[in-house]
């Protein structure tokens, strides 16, 4: 009998054996009292690959971002960000309700927004009108299908910021799978923002976590948000290993979860029912079945045959590459793709 072949996410991975036993002999103690060393180790380590003063351990990407927002913001404010973002989509309308902000919608293309955008969406100084304080990028954007940006169209951001005293913050859960396509690197990375997130259980494949990296005064801030939120944790390090373990082993192999999605389109491409796939730069893939092909019939068709995708919209699905998507699973996609 053959295994599930779970595409749904890069969440869904269980940690390797070398994870786990990485985990299993991490030196603990209460974070609380900021006595995990595994934690502090971690934190230390992704503070310096971006150059940053501070990081802080978060139990989701989620808490990164709305920790984030609440820092950058006063309630009343607004945020700029693309209209596909998953801070506004997909956080449970966590920007109302953590930081009591509204948020400026950019179209953008396929997740990206451009500067020329972001200087047309700062709001006038005039009390009808929210005060512009943050503009939030996604790179990878999900939505967007994993689209990644160019360093020069942040940069181009950057300067629009600066110039305009706007806050600027990376949602960067899939950032590494960006700097696997682009030139770019992590320090280039966070040169140019004033906050990151980072997610280590995407296609990092730890179980658990995330980071938020900044300033030390930011960070500061950021820990007594974290205990407002419900997310300081005790022994933390055992996850927190997990963490240390993904930068140091899983960032190089996501080009092979890139190679992957790029078979996937390929396989895609052959089905007479399938409408349009999204430009495919990393490691998610998502299309649009012809509209005589209905979506939920695909769905559960391909869950018959032990693959699971999700629906992402009208007609849509997506499909993610990760640790646990083994090459070899390919053609038993093709095979149950073909005969349908
Ligand atoms: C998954 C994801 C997050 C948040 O992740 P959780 O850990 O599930 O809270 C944030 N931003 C993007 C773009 C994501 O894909």
């Amino acid at each position: 009998m053959n295994k599930i072949i779970d595409l749904r996410s890069d969440t869904v991975t269980k940690p390797t054996k070398q994870m786990l036993e990485a985990m299993f002999s991490a030196e603990v103690g209460d974070d609380i009292f900021d006595e995990d060393p595994t934690v502090n180790k971690l934190q230390e380590k992704i503070a310096k690959m971006f150059n940053k003063e501070a990081a802080l351990y978060v139990p989701s990407g989620t808490m990164a971002n709305q920790i984030a927002i609440k820092i950058h913001t006063q309630p009343g404010d607004e945020v700029i960000c693309d209209i596909t973002s998953h801070i506004y989509n997909f956080e449970g309308g966590g920007i109302s309700f953590n930081s009591g902000v509204s948020t400026k919608l950019i179209n953008g293309d396929n997740g990206r927004i451009r500067a020329e955008q972001v200087l047309e969406s700062i709001n006038p100084d005039n009390i009808h009108y929210a005060s512009s304080q943050l503009v939030s990028l996604e790179n990878t954007s999900n939505k967007g299908g994993g689209s990644c940006y160019e360093l020069s169209d942040i940069e181009k951001i950057r300067t629009v910021c600066t110039q305009n005293n706007l806050k600027f913050h990376l949602d960067g859960a899939r950032l590494f799978n960006a700097i696997t396509e682009k030139k770019y690197t992590s320090t280039d990375i966070g040169n140019l923002f004033d906050s990151v997130s980072i997610c280590l259980s995407k296609g990092l494949g730890a179980p658990i976590g995330s980071i938020i990296i900044s300033s030390s005064e930011f960070i500061q801030k950021a820990k007594r948000y974290r205990k407002l939120f419900g997310g300081a944790m005790r022994q933390a390090g055992y996850l927190a290993a997990a963490g240390i373990y993904a930068l140091d082993n899983h960032i190089e192999r996501l080009k092979e979860d890139h190679e992957n999605a790029q078979e996937l389109v390929k396989i895609l491409k052959q089905q007479s029912y399938i409408e349009e796939i999204l430009p495919t730069e990393t490691n998610i893939v998502i299309f649009k079945l012809k509209n005589d092909f209905k979506d939920t019939d695909f769905i559960a068709n391909l869950e018959k045959n032990k693959i699971k995708v999700v629906s992402f919209g009208p007609q849509t699905v997506r499909m993610v590459t990760h640790l646990d998507f083994k090459s070899e699973m390919l053609s038993e996609v093709e095979k149950v793709l073909n005969g349908f």
